[in-house]
């Protein structure tokens, strides 16, 4: 689960990282007296979005102006009409993808005065199965072109966690990133809140980009990305009240609320599987057949037939799939049940696309059976390859 900027920012604080003072609004009414609360003499007006770029993102609407995401003004008046071409436009970066996404809330914060901008994140590195200090001198917008064109500016320090974070690690990020003096010091306690900050809270990942050096040479943090595992959201209510759900996948958003493992892709194939192995198999498969899987869906072990109707009702709402293809093992499942859960779904929610259906385990001919009698226009499949074949076969003609 991903959150805003600004509430990133009231997190870290709360560990004791340096960040701006700053004001969240939801209505550009609110701007003015937002930004008056805050020092001044410049303000920076933050469009918050689930994504990152928006500095270097346009708007698609032209009344929005030219500028991206994140706007400097000069007064109070200034930001509140910052504040008001921002709020409700679509914002387009490199992260959002073509679509965009909509602007609802803004953030308005203290201008800094940047000497350096460096870059700084915390990642669960899955080859060392450690924490991971990432650090880069080349901080600010362009981090993915540093990352192409010069890897090697990019530099990984690695946390072995029978010590956890020590004051050594801190050191030496600071070196490699030229950090002198009073500096090394604010480098030494800053990632040791950063690193309690990621373990107490069960993140994935934290993103501090830039991380500033100030003309008067201490430290901030200017922008925050942070990422938590959803496996252990359950023992942070704190964090689980931070999530914006307008920002998610309203598919995937419905297939939480009925336990179902959803996640939406690019393809034409929707795909209704039960057990994430073979979820992945069955969208390694598609793909070795020529054709792209709409969705990875793992209706998990227990599938009832009100979680096939809704694993159903979410993948035919999305308008990119062309086909279907269901597979199943019935092990603990009967398969008579599944057939009857699937054809139950069918009547219910209607069927404009082809849909194969393959059936293997428990009770297998009693499910083909059903399905064969259904009377429904289903195309029956003796086996994974089989079943992939067919459904291309179907959508691609
Ligand atoms: P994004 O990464 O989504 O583009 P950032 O928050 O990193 O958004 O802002 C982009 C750039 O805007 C930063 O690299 C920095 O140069 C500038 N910036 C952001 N916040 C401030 C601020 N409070 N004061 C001065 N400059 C800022
Ligand atoms: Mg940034």
């Amino acid at each position: 689960m991903n959150i805003h900027e600004y509430q990133a920012k009231q997190l870290l604080k709360s560990y004791g990282a340096p960040v701006s003072d700053g004001r969240v609004v939801l209505k550009a009414e609110e701007a003015k007296t937002a930004a008056g609360e805050l020092d001044g003499p410049l303000w920076v007006v933050k469009a918050q979005i689930h994504a990152g770029g928006r500095g270097k993102g346009h708007f698609k609407e032209p009344e929005a102006g030219e500028k991206g995401g994140v706007r400097l003004a000069k007064s109070v008046e200034e930001a509140e009409t910052l504040a008001k071409q921002m709020l409700g436009k679509t914002l387009v970066t490199h992260q959002t993808g073509p679509a965009g996404k909509q602007v609802n809330r803004i953030y308005i914060e203290d201008g800094s005065d940047i000497e350096r901008e460096l870059y700084l994140a915390l990642l669960v590195d899955r080859v060392t199965s450690r924490i991971s200090i990432v650090a880069s001198t080349e901080g600010g917008m362009d981090i993915e072109e540093v990352a192409a064109s010069t890897p090697e500016k990019i530099l990984s320090f690695s946390i072995d966690p029978a010590t956890g974070y020590m004051p050594f690690h801190g050191r030496r990020v600071a070196f490699s990133l030229g950090l002198e003096g009073p500096q090394v010091k604010q480098m030494v306690a800053l990632l040791g809140n950063l690193y309690r900050a990621f373990t107490e809270k069960d993140m994935e990942m934290l993103e501090i980009n830039p991380l500033i050096v100030m003309t008067d040479g201490n430290l901030k943090v200017l922008d925050a990305k942070l990422g938590f595992d959803g496996n252990a959201l359950y023992r942070h209510s704190d964090i689980q009240a931070l999530r914006d759900e307008t920002e998610e996948d309203p598919k995937e958003l419905e297939a939480s609320k009925y336990d179902l493992n959803y996640i939406a892709l690019d393809g034409e194939i929707g795909c209704m599987v039960n057990g994430a192995g073979l979820a992945m198999a069955t969208m390694d498969i598609i793909k070795l057949y020529g054709a792209e899987p709409a969705n990875f869906l793992d209706v998990g072990g227990g599938a009832t037939k009100e979680k096939v109707t809704e694993a159903f009702k979410i993948i035919t709402s999305d308008k990119n799939v062309k086909g279907i293809l269901v597979n199943i093992f019935g092990g603990i499942m009967r398969c008579d049940i599944i057939a009857e859960g699937v054809i139950a779904a069918v009547k219910e929610v209607g069927l404009e696309v082809p849909l194969v259906v393959r059936l293997e385990g428990t009770n297998v001919e009693k499910g083909k059976e059903i399905i064969a009698n259904s009377g429904l226009n289903v195309i029956a499949a003796d086996n994974l390859s089989d079943g992939a074949e067919k459904i291309v076969k179907a959508v691609k003609g």
